[in-house]
């Protein structure tokens, strides 16, 4: 059993993420379980992190990741390619990590203490 798993970046967390329970993924995931039943193929690998169930993204032909969600509602995946750690919720339609913040300054705040936090460490 591998026990190293990859991290989420969830830095941009939405109301959904209290459904997480899955907090680590192994990446490259094994393959699409439906794909792989049906001998199909996929382009990219997404895991739900309700269940870890591994399905295919949108550009793929069968789209398992889009139809796992419709059918159980588990509203949040992350990419299983390495070296990509974002997480899309299905229902906010948005990414929830650091791709999602918008590229702009962050406002001043009133408190002085901590717009002069630490970057978060990787
Ligand atoms: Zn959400
Ligand atoms: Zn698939
Ligand atoms: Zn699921």
């Amino acid at each position: 059993m591998p026990t190293r798993g990859s991290s989420l970046d969830l830095s941009a967390p939405c109301e959904h993420v209290s459904e997480v329970r899955i907090h680590s993924v192994t990446r490259p995931a094994h393959g699409c379980d439906e794909c792989l039943k049906l001998g199909a193929h996929w382009v990219h690998l997404r895991v739900c992190l309700t269940c870890g169930h591994v399905g295919c993204c949108d550009s793929s032909v069968n789209r398992h990741a889009t139809a796992h969600f419709e059918e159980t509602n588990h509203p949040i995946i992350t990419s299983a390619e390495p070296g990509e750690t974002w997480c899309w919720c299905y229902v906010d339609r948005r990414m929830l990590g650091e791709a999602a913040l918008p590229p702009v300054e962050p406002l001043p705040r009133a408190d002085d203490a901590s717009a002069h936090a630490p970057a978060r460490p990787k």
